[in-house]
């Protein structure tokens, strides 16, 4: 039994939902299928807005919307600390889509007048908007080399940011805040402290070109590191469920 939460403050909380529904329905019959001797376990999947349900969750969904937002919700429900708990210190599985991106990186840059608010756990700095403005949202084609099938994954990107910087050990933020705005927060440094050294080194799962006239190359579009995996694009505004169904495995191999 996996208890997955999808992080519900604001923004792409049911579609997320749907999508794993059905990732776990096709898991199941997929199990049914092949005759293994490991079996898929069941998933409850919920949506988190109190410290009680975040502690009932295995692994954690952090949707598209506002970054900025979902950080000042966060803050006045007390969920800030727990979350970074959550992704630092216990290692639970988590994954943003877009905005969730955001909230998971170490660093934010494009961000207005003192910075905000992260949870931190990919030792990345994104930039925020990367494509512009509501109305420059799109849909690209993605080579996905993590998703076996060599078909497409059709990337919704809207107010995307994409990882601009790996940071190596050292130079990373921990997370806690753009501009060190929210220095000397008690919870942070307990967090920091109980904070195991990562061993994990940041991978990049998915790149898509550069837009024109933003110079040579690929962005980065998809990271992992360990147990924190964070994608540009919103899968869960998509009927495809192949994601979805590929990051149920990754947790359920991380909690075995
Ligand atoms: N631009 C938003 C942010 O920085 C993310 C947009 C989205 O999640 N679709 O938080």
């Amino acid at each position: 039994q996996i208890t997955v939460g999808v992080l519900a403050l604001q923004g792409g909380v049911i579609e997320h939902i749907s999508l794993l529904q059905k990732a776990a329905a096709q898991l199941s019959s997929q199990q049914s299928t092949e005759s293994s001797s490991t079996s898929t376990p069941q998933f409850t999947f919920i949506q988190v807005r109190t410290t009680a349900q975040l502690s009932q969750c295995d692994a954690l969904i952090i949707p598209g919307g506002e970054s900025t937002t979902m950080a000042i919700v966060a803050r006045r429900l007390g969920l800030l600390d727990p979350l970074r708990e959550f992704v630092k210190v216990q290692h639970k599985p988590t994954w943003g889509t877009c905005a969730g991106l955001v909230m998971l990186a170490s660093a934010a840059s494009a961000t207005k007048q003192g910075g905000q608010e992260l949870i931190g756990g990919l030792d990345v700095k994104v930039l925020r908007n990367r494509y512009g403005t509501q109305i420059q949202s799109f849909v690209g084609d993605l080579r996905l080399p993590f998703l076996e099938e060599e078909k497409p994954f059709r990337g919704v990107f809207i107010r995307a940011p994409v990882v601009e910087e790996i940071m190596t050990s050292g130079s990373s933020a921990s997370g806690n805040t753009q501009d060190g705005s929210e220095a000397g927060q008690g919870g942070d440094e307990i967090a920091k402290l109980k904070e195991r050294q990562r061993t994990e080194k940041v991978e990049v799962l998915g790149t898509y070109p550069k837009p024109q006239g933003t110079g040579e190359g690929e962005d980065i579009v998809a990271v992992r590191q360990g147990n924190v995996f964070g994608t540009s694009f919103h899968p869960e505004l998509t009927d495809d469920v192949r994601i979805h169904v590929w990051w149920l495995k990754q947790v359920v191999e991380r909690l075995r």
